[in-house]
């Protein structure tokens, strides 16, 4: 069977979903293959327990941030579902007694809460917060930005070169030098240049380990903390995160109803084996079952691994390109950890078991650096943290459409497992490991481990097997120095197109990616219909 489409998105996670929409809203005949039986990817809510299908989780990804307002206007996502509650702060209690809470929007209360552990660290919050401000205000815009194809002398990558650098000509000697720092430095050795108090700077550490197969003291690890915290859930307050109403799921699926509402078809069950290549440009694809699907057009969003070295294959690729995805980085060592539970955690320091301000934002695992960093040592020697690590959530603080009332959803986003865990499902470990984290939160809430009525473990193998993340990697592919801007997903096609005319890319491995974020498919959309208008003005003429 052939059926001709003008564009054809491969992989329907909210990055295909975003694309679909721009291309459809174009006037493009569109149509999204996922292979899954539902849309979303890495952003989506399940049921993961059959005997209990009233409780939801949002299985993967967990809190929204970096969805730029351009998008969410553009597609009406408001009209169409997505509605944000903004996180409250975060908080993490210590075994020894006492906890911290630190608010992203609240200075006075921060010095409050600060001053608790350190004066001077908290009067140097304010400083700390006005200096991320700053940065996020030259590395922001970034993220709209298309790299250019640094040292290329085209003229049209000399002229995005020169247009990059002008922009950016008000920037002074002091802010280069910030920028340096945040891109080279590790987090501890950062937080250690601003704050004196070990659980002032474990609180902080936590955006900048968040799905990196890096320990706290890894240089670049800096700039992870900053991609967290860039982002605003709309509501202008910087580093701010929330949840959506119904699960991440609920984001894909707003995204899905303007696609379809511009015209878009989303076809699920439709795996997508082979990308075809004709004389030199993308033709359609070939679907696992064998149909064959035309279209001039093509934008993939799915991992590069796949997307390139199995469904284009190296023969129609240029081989320094077929390299630089070889060698693309993809590990993670995360395991999510999904928790149905009969109340809410009764912490020794901020004691009940009624909804409180604590239980609104991220529930940490974080106390120390020296913390953090042992859960990384453990997987780099080669077995699972004996004490991971953990940015946890409860969104049902906020939204009742998850579970039965009374009842909570909670999400342990944990790390880190050995990098090599996406090769085998190390079933029994995993449980093992769970078992060690929920024991350290019980160790702060004693009615944790008694009030926990199921639990989902996702691992490596899973996140790879099930949802196409290779490695692991919540971002498909690192984001360490080599593989940001210019570099993402490889030089000279950071622009969203590909070696092969036609195929637009547009997964979270291309710049501003990762996280559901949107943009890479936005961006890929954007290249692909302005390509479009460019061969029909140069036909004409
Ligand atoms: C555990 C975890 C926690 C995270 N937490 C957060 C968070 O809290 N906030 C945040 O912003 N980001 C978070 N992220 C990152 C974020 O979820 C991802 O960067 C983003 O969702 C990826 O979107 P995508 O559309 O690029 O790719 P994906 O979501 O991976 O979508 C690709 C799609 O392609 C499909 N596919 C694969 N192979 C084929 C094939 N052969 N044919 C057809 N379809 C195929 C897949 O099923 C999938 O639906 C998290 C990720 C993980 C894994």
């Amino acid at each position: 069977m052939t059926a001709t489409y003008d564009a054809i998105v491969v992989g329907g996670g909210h990055n295909g979903l975003v694309a679909a929409a721009y291309l459809a809203r174009s006037g493009a005949k569109t149509v999204v293959l996922e292979g899954r039986h539902k849309t979303g990817g890495a952003a989506t809510t399940e049921s993961p327990w059959p005997d209990a299908p009233e409780f939801k989780v949002t299985r993967l990804s967990y809190v929204m941030s970096l969805l730029p307002p351009t998008i969410i206007k553009d597609l009406e996502l408001d009209r169409h579902g997505y509605k944000i509650y903004p996180m409250g702060p975060y908080y993490q209690a210590f075994p020894e007694g006492g906890s911290i809470k630190l608010y992203a929007d609240d200075a006075k209360r921060n010095h409050e809460s600060v001053s608790k552990w350190s004066k001077k660290d908290a009067d140097a919050m304010p400083k700390w917060d006005a200096w991320l401000a700053g940065l996020a205000d030259v590395l922001g815009p970034l993220l709209l930005t298309v790299p250019p194809a640094i040292g290329s002398r085209k003229p049209r990558e000399l002229a995005a070169t020169l247009k990059l650098a002008w922009r950016n000509r008000g920037l002074d000697v002091r802010t280069i030098a910030d920028v340096t720092r945040l891109m080279t430095m590790s987090i501890a050795d950062l937080l250690d240049d601003w704050f004196e108090s070990p659980e002032v700077k474990g609180a902080l550490a936590v955006n900048g380990v968040i799905g990196t197969w890096a320990g706290p003291y890894e240089p670049g690890t800096a700039y992870v903390m900053a991609h967290h915290s860039i982002g605003d859930v709309g509501d202008g307050h910087l580093g701010n995160w929330g949840f959506q109403e119904g699960g991440m799921g609920a984001v894909s699926n707003a995204i899905e109803l303007a696609a379809r509402s511009h015209g878009a078809e989303i076809r699920i069950n439709a795996p997508v084996a082979r990308i075809l290549v004709e004389g030199g440009r993308a033709a359609g694809v070939v679907l696992a079952n064998g149909d064959e699907l035309r279209a001039k057009t093509i934008v993939s969003t799915l991992h590069p691994r796949t997307a390139f070295l199995e469904q284009v294959g190296p023969e129609n690729l240029p081989a320094d390109f077929t390299a630089d995805i070889e060698r693309w980085k993809t590990r993670s060592g995360v395991v999510k950890i999904n928790l149905a539970l009969a109340e809410l955690p009764d912490f020794i320091a901020d004691p009940g078991v009624e909804l409180q301000e604590h239980h609104t934002g991220s529930v940490e695992m974080a106390p120390t650096m020296e913390y953090i960093e042992r859960a990384f040592q453990d997987a780099r020697e080669g077995k699972a943290a004996v004490r991971p690590f953990s940015d946890g959530v409860i969104p049902t603080a906020f939204d009742k459409t998850l579970c039965p009332e009374g009842n909570h959803i909670m999400s342990l986003f944990t790390q880190w497992v050995p990098q090599d865990w996406n090769l085998e499902p190390h079933t029994e470990e995993l449980e093992a490991y769970a078992d060690r984290m929920i024991d350290c939160y019980n160790e702060l809430a004693p009615n944790f481990k008694a009030s926990i009525l199921h639990r989902d473990i996702v691992g490596p193998y899973e996140m790879e097997q099930e949802y196409g993340l290779i490695g692991g990697n919540i971002f498909h592919g690192e984001l360490s120095l080599e593989q940001l801007f210019h570099m993402r997903p490889a030089p000279g096609f950071a622009d969203y197109r590909t070696p092969v005319p036609g195929l637009y890319y547009g997964s979270s491995a291309t710049h501003a990616g990762g996280g559901v974020c949107g943009i890479p498919g936005w961006q890929a959309a954007k290249a692909a219909i302005s390509d479009k208008k460019a061969s029909k003005r140069s036909r004409r003429s």
